[in-house]
């Protein structure tokens, strides 16, 4: 009997409606349709008692809408495992990198540029560009990841079934994220097609003042002849687009040095 007394008084400490987080009653199927086993926290309401203090969203709720960003942002497996944590910083161009992008996914959303990491394959671009989308997706922000090339084709392919409306179905996502990774930017042959429909794509998230963070293996700086420069892939306007729009990082590695910097050579 005593105990059962003391069951009420713990339900008693719980405050009334009015100080408890917002709560959505539309949520609560949700759990009961995916047929998983109940959570022992929130036993399926999504609010977790906390004795003496009230109730709180349930970490099984959270961990929910986590892995559903997370899933939406289609990041692809090779970098699931990016994480700040895991990211080495072997030179100064390395460690800058890695702070900048720190900072970003801290401050964010109170962040006006998105960030353009340039540099050769293997530098650690997009470990770093995929680190940024997993913290934010901790905050809760619709992230999303595309390979540019990739991209592209679903765009092409689009076209050739049913054209305007399955455009809008690639597009959309791409338009609606809150943060955007454009990985491998310039990887693709630069068409004017390809070149318009990056501008239309860029134009309207610079338009809605949505962020984006752009990896390249192209330089702005020309270091011997007839290598292609980020300008002679992408386009003089689209460049000079993404200066406003991002903050540019070059990072050196060793394969970089190794194969095109005589004067990193020379003096190591
Ligand atoms: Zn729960």
């Amino acid at each position: 009997m005593a105990k059962e007394n003391l069951k009420f008084h713990q339900l008693a400490l719980v405050p009334t409606h009015d100080s408890l987080p917002e709560f959505n009653p539309h949520e609560l199927p949700e759990g009961l349709d995916e047929g998983l086993e109940i959570c022992s926290l929130c036993h399926g309401t999504g609010m977790e008692i906390v004795r003496g203090k009230g109730a709180r969203q349930c970490e099984c709720r959270r961990m929910k809408s986590y892995d559903k960003l997370l899933k939406a942002a289609r990041i692809p497996r090779r970098y699931a495992n990016c994480e700040f944590e895991g990211y080495q910083k072997k030179n100064l161009s390395q460690g800058r990198a890695f702070q900048l992008s720190f900072d970003l996914a801290n401050h964010y959303p109170k962040v006006e540029r998105g960030l353009l990491f340039m540099g050769s394959v293997g530098v650690g671009k997009t470990h770093l560009a995929t680190s940024i989308l997993r913290l934010l997706i901790e905050k809760g922000a619709t992230c999303l990841f595309y390979e540019f090339g990739s991209l592209l084709k679903e765009i092409q392919s689009s076209y050739s079934t049913i054209s305007q409306t399955s455009e809008f179905r690639v597009l959309e996502p791409i338009f609606d994220a809150e943060v955007l990774v454009l990985d491998e930017l310039g990887a693709s042959k630069p068409t004017d097609w390809v070149r318009d429909t990056m501008m239309h794509i860029i134009n309207t998230r610079y338009n809605d003042k949505k962020l984006t963070i752009f990896t390249t293996n192209y330089l702005d700086a020309r270091r011997r002849d007839g290598e292609e420069t980020l300008e002679d892939r992408i386009g003089t306007r689209l460049r000079s687009r993404l200066y406003e729009m991002c903050q540019t990082l070059i990072i050196d590695g060793e394969d970089y040095r190794k194969n095109f910097d005589k004067s990193a050579k020379t003096k190591s």
